[in-house]
Parts: structure tokens; C-alpha cells; sequence
């Protein structure tokens, strides 16, 4: 799960990592008003909240010298369909902002944080060039990029954070203040259960003092059961709402960007669903898990959320019976493609328990199912169709 910006900030904050003042806002007087409680003088700065990043390169971060500047880019920003390198081509509407203390920026740095799978540690990157796309230095100037797999039992010692600390060009006479941001972070990340806690940039001010000018936090979904207080942080205005219905039913669907829809069981098979696809030169709708125990109700909630995308051409059902019993699967498909009126091709391979009953059940339908012998075959025919 994704929070914005704002509330990640307060997050830290409750752990001791040192940001600007700010208020979050959902009106264009809210934003002026909460300018003016933050000091008289400004500089202000004026910062679009939606799930994503980039948004300075969009124009959804402002410098404000005057109340009447705030009050114009509150406006300006507020109800904009922001583009940045992380949005869709479409932009996303931003609905609140965060109004800030403007800080007097010296030098831009870098720290995040992951789960590594391969260490099985929480891996803790720092680097002096903040402010830019950390892909993009990785990428470039690999060693550029500072790390340390922190021990679990041990967390991030002040000894390891020192040492990110002086590799990113943290003056001696700040490293303390930097080692205390770095070691918040880190407990922060681990108590509530993150996936990426990310700081681009935490900056060093003119005064000499290290501060967290964005922050970016993802939580862990498996979870967000035990953090009640983080999952009423959600924000479901941000979200895929074909992702939210999916959820409601218990179904793993990720949107892309292709024409042919997938329906398999286990996110396995329906990685390797995907592949193929791809391998025969067709692109992915989505992907769509519907687990292991699903239900007439389950495939057509599926199918439903399929056809929602108008981009959809094509449908592959790539379903292996294991637990799962083909008739079973081959009845929902059925029912499903009867409720939802089906218009677009139906490619449906099946294997495993029961698997000629099925196949018996999806031909004496009477739908034009196009039936696949293997999965090869189940991805040129889907391709040929979505294509047509
Ligand atoms: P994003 O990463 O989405 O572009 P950031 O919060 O990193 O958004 O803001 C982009 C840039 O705007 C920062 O790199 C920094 O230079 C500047 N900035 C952000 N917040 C402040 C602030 N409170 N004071 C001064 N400059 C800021
Ligand atoms: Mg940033």
C-alpha cells in the first residue's frame, strides 16, 4: 500500500526524522490559511500529494515567495492532471497539497531504503546525488550508490550510518544529525512493516542542519492487519479502481497496458501466461489470479473486471486443475461468459483433474469458445484473435 507524501512526513517525524513544517490541504484557502500559520515571511512551497513521483519535473512542486504566490499555485495545482515519468499519458488529478516551510537548500542527497530477497536483509542505499532519478544513477554511476544489508538483530548501527553518512560528503559537523535521520528511517521502515521507505532529497541546509524534504513510504499489504492506524491512511481516490474491486473479491488483478485479457489460476501459471503471450508477440491486459478455490461468483467478477478495460480484444482462460477441478472451472467459465453477454474471443485451456469433462462442458455450451491443447497453442490462438 502507498500513502502521499504528507503523511509519510508525519510518520518519520513520530520517529524523529527531522522535515520542514507543513500542512496538508484540500482547498485553495485552506492552503493560504496554512501559509500563513507557518510564518509570515515564507518562502512557502506548494506541493502536489498524489501517488506518485516526479511531480517537481511535472510542475507539481512551487517555490512561493508571497502569500498571493501561495494562493496562485494552490490554484493552478489543485484539480491539474499531473504528468509525471510515474503517472499514465492521462496524468492524475491531484486533490490535496501539501503547503511546507521552504528550506535553503545546500546540497541534495539520497537515502532509501528496500527488503533485499536475495540477502534477506533490509538494504539500506545512500548516495550524494539527490534530487535526481535514482535509476538513472544506478544506471550511470553504479558506484555512486552506497549500501549496507543491515543484520536484523543488530538494526542500522550508528557505526554503518556514520559510514553512509561521510560516503555521501555529510560534513563532520552534521554526520551526528545525519547518523539519528538515518537510524529513524530504518526503525521506522522495520515497525511498520514497510517495502520502500524512500528520502529524495534529504538535503543539508545552509545552517548545516539534515532534514527530509520528500519522503515516500509502501507498506507491506500482508501487513497492514496488525497496522490498523496505516491502513486508515489509504487513499482509494489514488488507486486502479479495477485494483479496489478486484480486492473486494479476493482476486490479485494488476492492470497493463495490452489487449488480452488473462484469467488463470496461481500467480505462477499466470507469470508464465503472460510470457507467452508476449512470446507470440501479443501484450497483456492484466494480470488476474484467481487463486486456487474459485468460485462461479469468482470467474465472473473476473470476467466482468476484464471487460471493463475497453481495450480488451481478447480473453485467454489458462487454468490448471490441481485442486481446483476442471467441470467446476469449465461451468464458471461458462456461466460467467453467459452472464456478461461474452462479444470478444474466448481462447480457454484447461489441464489436469477432470480435464475431458470440461472440455466436454465448454463444447456442448454452445459459445464459440476456441478451445487450446497446451499452452503454446492457447497463446498463438489468443494472439491470432486480439489481433483479428
Ligand atoms: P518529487 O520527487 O515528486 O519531484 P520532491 O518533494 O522531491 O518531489 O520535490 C522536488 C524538488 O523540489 C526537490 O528536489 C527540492 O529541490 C524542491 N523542494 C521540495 N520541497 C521543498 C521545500 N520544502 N523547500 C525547498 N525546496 C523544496
Ligand atoms: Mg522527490
Amino acid at each position: 500500500m502507498k500513502i502521499h507524501e504528507y503523511q509519510a512526513k508525519e510518520i518519520l517525524r513520530g520517529f524523529g526524522v527531522a522535515t520542514p513544517r507543513g500542512v496538508a490541504c484540500f482547498t485553495v484557502e485552506e492552503a493560504v490559511k496554512a501559509a500563513q500559520g507557518l510564518g509570515a515571511s515564507g518562502p512557502w512551497v506548494v506541493k502536489a500529494q498524489i501517488h506518485a513521483g516526479g511531480r517537481g519535473k511535472g510542475g507539481g512542486v512551487k517555490l512561493a515567495r508571497s502569500l498571493d504566490e501561495v494562493r496562485e499555485y494552490a490554484d493552478k495545482i489543485l484539480g491539474m492532471h499531473l504528468i509525471t515519468p510515474q503517472t499514465s499519458p492521462e496524468g492524475q488529478l491531484v486533490r490535496r497539497l501539501l503547503v511546507e516551510q521552504g528550506v535553503d537548500i545546500a546540497k541534495e542527497l539520497y537515502v532509501g531504503m528496500v527488503v533485499d530477497r536475495s540477502s534477506q536483509r533490509v538494504v539500506v542505499m545512500a548516495s550524494s546525488e539527490g534530487g535526481m532519478e535514482i535509476e538513472e544513477v544506478a544506471a550511470r554511476s553504479p558506484e555512486k550508490i552506497h549500501k549496507v544489508f543491515v543484520d536484523p538483530a543488530a538494526g542500522l548501527t550508528p557505526e554503518e550510518a556514520a559510514g553512509l553518512a561521510r560516503a555521501i560528503g555529510i560534513p563532520e559537523a552534521s554526520v551526528a544529525e545525519a547518523v539519528g535521520i538515518l537510524r529513524a528511517l530504518h526503525q521506522a521502515f522495520v515497525e511498520t512493516d514497510g517495502g520502500l521507505a524512500e528520502i529524495n532529497p534529504l538535503v543539508l541546509t545552509g545552517a548545516g542542519k539534515v532534514v527530509a524534504l520528500d519522503a515516500k513510504m509502501n507498506f507491506d499489504d500482508n501487513a497492514l492487519f496488525r497496522h490498523p492506524e496505516i491502513l486508515a491512511l489509504r487513499d482509494l481516490d489514488e488507486e486502479d479502481p479495477a485494483e479496489i474491486e478486484a480486492s473486494r473479491f479476493g482476486l490479485s488483478y494488476i492492470s497493463l497496458d495490452g489487449n488480452i485479457g488473462c484469467l488463470v489460476n496461481g500467480a505462477g501459471l499466470a507469470m508464465a501466461t503472460m510470457d507467452i503471450i508476449k512470446l507470440y508477440g501479443g501484450e497483456p491486459a492484466n494480470f488476474l489470479d484467481v487463486g486456487g478455490g474459485a468460485t462461479t461468483e469468482k470467474v465472473t467478477e473476473a470476467f466482468k473486471l476484464m471487460l471493463s478495460n475497453p481495450k480488451v480484444h481478447a480473453i485467454l482462460v489458462n487454468i490448471f486443475g490441481g485442486i481446483m477441478r476442471c467441470d467446476v472451472i469449465a461451468t464458471g467459465v461458462v456461466e460467467a461468459a453467459r452472464q456478461v453477454k461474452l462479444k470478444v474471443p474466448l481462447v480457454v485451456r484447461l489441464e489436469g483433474t477432470n480435464v475431458e469433462l470440461g472440455k466436454q462442458i465448454l463444447a456442448e455450451s454452445g459459445l464459440a469458445i476456441i478451445p487450446a491443447a497446451h499452452m503454446a497453442d492457447a497463446a498463438e490462438k489468443v494472439v491470432r484473435a486480439a489481433g483479428a
